[in-house]
């Protein structure tokens, strides 16, 4: 059978951007330093990074876990099969029983689990987590399942037709679209035509409320525009807290698309401006990343281990804790 050779080409997509801003060295490690860590031949340093890039922490894996279940239920729902809740709540604490037993036991390491986990940084670095954090992460994940089921939103699903579903969660392979040129990933969790007939473009949140969020939407509702060619003003985006019950619209109009290409061309030109090939998307030495200087960044870092930060982001919890209680809870998708 003829391999295909990956090649690492240049792509934007929101969380690129975050983790840009955040840690020059974490975006060094996380898209370039790990590429090829999948080859069992691969160096050992790129394999460590390849393993650890993967690893979650426990609250984006609760929020993984809801929007995998989301994305199943309205699936049935568009095939015209009935769910109930229960079963759906048994299934997610399967799911979560059997991955917390790969992740305490890291066996990440030498075995394959399942393509959206593969195990947790509290595991990999030993972090004392109480019993009582790791069931309220279950209850996150109880919480946002029922609040779900009793909202608008299972009526709203099953009165669709056909023509009116344009994509549940549908993937890296599938949810892009090119932007000056450049391939920009953007995963709306629902998208679907409403009964106006306006295109509406939903994310759901299992975290609080934070700045970002809308420019995240923006996104999706120009690839949804895009795609299904829609003009862009006509789609309404929506925000879904589904632990807060909340939900927000986000205004577009041609002024915020505007506003998004202009932050997405300035992103781009900084990533770019850190290659010494463009058209290769050959990044520059790895001194060129600094670590960032705000280690809170670092104590929830897959990286900190490698990087070389292991001990002053421990001190740091350390010292956060004694003063403050626990460190506040990190976003989450
Ligand atoms: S441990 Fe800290 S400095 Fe190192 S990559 Fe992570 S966030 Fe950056």
């Amino acid at each position: 059978m003829r391999r295909t050779t990956l090649t690492n080409d240049f792509s934007w997509s929101k969380s690129r951007h975050e983790k840009f801003s955040e840690c020059l060295r974490a975006y060094y490690l996380y898209y370039y330093r790990s590429w090829g860590g999948w080859e069992a031949e691969a160096p050992k340093d790129v394999r460590e990074l390849y393993v650890l890039k993967k690893l979650n922490n426990r609250y984006s894996w609760a929020g993984s876990v809801v929007h995998e279940c989301v994305r199943d239920v309205l699936l049935d729902w568009q095939a015209g099969r009935s769910v109930e809740l229960a079963d759906v709540e048994a299934r997610a604490r399967r799911l979560m029983q059997d991955d917390f037993r790969h992740s305490v036991k890291k066996a990440y390491w030498t075995q394959k689990h399942r393509k959206p986990f593969t195990g947790l940084v509290e595991h990999e670095y030993g972090e004392p987590v109480p019993d009582e954090a790791w069931k309220q992460n279950w209850e996150t994940v109880r919480q946002a399942l029922g609040w779900f089921f009793s909202s608008r939103w299972p009526a709203l699903a099953r009165s669709l037709k056909p023509a009116q579903w344009l994509e549940v969660d549908a993937g890296f392979d599938f949810s892009s679209f090119t932007l000056d040129g450049v391939k920009v990933f953007a995963i709306p969790d629902f998208a679907y035509v409403d009964d106006t007939g306006a295109p509406v473009v939903v994310d759901w949140k299992t975290g609080k409320a934070r700045d970002g969020y809308d420019e995240q939407v923006l996104g999706y509702a120009l690839y949804v525009s895009q795609r299904y060619k829609l003009p862009v003003e006509k789609v309404r985006a929506s925000l879904v807290y589904l632990n807060e019950g909340l939900e927000q619209d986000v205004q577009v109009d041609l002024a915020a698309m505007e506003a998004f290409k202009a932050r997405f061309a300035q992103s781009v030109a900084s990533m770019r401006g850190m290659l010494t090939d463009v058209a290769t998307n050959t990044p520059k030495d790895a001194t060129a990343f600094p670590m960032t200087e705000n280690v809170a960044m670092c104590v929830r870092c897959a990286f900190r281990r490698p990087c070389g930060r292991l001990e002053a982001a421990a001190q740091f919890q350390a010292q956060q804790q004694q003063a403050q209680g626990p460190a506040p809870t990190p976003k989450v998708a």
